[in-house]
């Protein structure tokens, strides 16, 4: 095997763990190697931001924080993997956020902040928000209800009874940045547990054991998500980013969250850009078969809906594919997407910013896979050289960093560079 195609199968390896669905759960220990991040609002606004604080001088960030780390060491005892967009009071861009948690390919994201009204200093209640409309988005607001009512049910608010999920299209027409960036990948809300500009409230939230209850709250509510199971749709095509034969029909294989096959009967519905297509449903099989519109050119994209025996909704992940006339077309324009997010990454990783070694780690991941992806969308690609030679200093970064042998990985990197770049 040459070297070559061991990069080459490296990069495919990168790719399938991309668009993976979740994984089987266990039924004792439901939080075992799930994927979570959490994402504690805002972060080192002092200099700017008079808004984010209470009567008192407690600033929403530090809260947020507080409860965010608390809970991110249960969800690790009961055997999630964590990812944390901040450890410390660290201002982190939305954008920044949004691709650490597609990096940790999370099965749920949860960004944690306090509400404020600049002039309703009795007005505390808890929100959850999520990427609305809610029909196209049936997890997340799954979960955001689960969080709600146990939100009600357990910590003190000035109005106990009110409170409410809402679509975050309520705050923004096109909704949060955090939530938007990450729907097509993962069910996410936003948690507002109560009013820091409510003095009593504020008070409470200074409270360290009012911090772990509600930690504890966060943490029974995605235990209770996940005890129901995470359903998904793994498509029977090759991966994205290859072309499809869209005169055929498409098959996905489901899982209920438990290895299973139990859904509702009528809960199943497939979209094609958006547009329902027609479905059968085989139960025995588990699969899911849909004819799709062939009329289509270029891009495609699909997500698959439906409902577990347990009651929970699967997240439908965007499925993108190009077709066979599109495939040119998708190419020359995508290759340059993925070069300017390897970039971007890039910059973030040498920026003098310090960061967690955990989320340096992911960004380091995810550059190295868009570069590399960058090259296999595009064979005259204009930036390959510069391209090949991050891939070299990512590697070397990496294995300085994780005090790891990525010898061979690198050895072969500095051939392929001396082979198919000759200065
Ligand atoms: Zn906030």
């Amino acid at each position: 095997m040459t070297k070559y195609f061991v990069l080459i199968i490296l990069a495919i390896l990168v790719l399938s763990a991309c668009s993976g669905p979740g994984v089987m759960q266990s039924e004792q220990r439901p939080l075992e190697g799930i994927n979570i991040t959490l994402d504690p609002g805002h972060g080192n606004t002092q200099a700017y931001d008079s808004f984010r604080i209470g009567p008192g001088g407690e600033r929403e960030e530090w809260i947020n924080l507080r409860v965010a780390k608390i809970l991110a060491r249960k969800l690790s005892r009961a055997g999630a993997n964590v990812l944390m967009t901040r450890t410390r009071d660290q201002d982190v861009s939305l954008g920044g956020r949004a691709s650490l948690a597609i990096g940790h390919h999370s099965d749920l994201f949860v960004s944690i902040h306090h509400n404020g009204s600049e002039n309703d200093p009795d007005m505390d209640l808890p929100i959850v928000y999520f990427f609305g409309p809610a029909s196209m988005n049936p997890a997340s607001v799954d979960f955001a209800k689960i969080l709600l009512d146990s939100m009600r049910a357990k910590m003190i608010f000035e109005q106990q009874e009110a409170g409410a999920v809402y679509s975050d299209h309520l705050i923004y027409s096109s909704g949060t940045s955090v939530l938007r960036n990450t729907v097509n990948e993962m069910p996410g809300v936003i948690g507002e547990g109560g009013f820091f500009t409510h003095p009593a409230g504020e008070s409470r939230l200074q409270l360290k054991e009012y911090n772990q209850l509600e930690a504890d709250i966060y943490f029974k509510a995605i235990l209770e998500y996940f005890k129901r199971g995470a359903p998904s749709a793994k498509p029977l095509v090759p991966d994205s980013l290859t072309f499809i034969d869209l005169g055929k029909p498409l098959e996905f294989e489901l899982d209920d969250g438990f290895g299973n096959t139990f859904f509702e009967e009528y809960s199943f519905k497939v979209l094609q850009d958006g547009v329902e297509i027609p479905t059968r449903w085989n139960s025995k099989a588990g699969i899911l078969t849909a004819t799709p519109d062939s009329s289509i050119e270029k891009t495609v994209t699909f997500q698959v809906f439906a409902r577990n025996l347990r009651g929970n909704a699967m997240h439908p992940v965007l499925l993108e594919y190009m077709t066979e006339t599109g495939y040119k077309w998708y190419s020359r324009e995508k290759w340059f997407d993925a070069y300017k997010e390897a970039e971007s990454l890039y910059s973030q990783i040498t920026s003098r910013n310090p960061i967690a070694l955990e989320s340096q780690i992911v960004l380091i991941d995810s550059a190295l896979h868009f570069y590399q992806l960058s090259l296999e969308l595009q064979f005259v690609h204009p930036q390959a050289r510069h391209a090949e030679e991050k891939i070299l200093w990512l590697l070397q970064e990496k294995q300085n960093l994780l005090n790891i042998d990525l010898s061979e990985a690198i050895e072969s990197q500095k051939e392929r560079l001396e082979e198919y770049y000759p200065e």
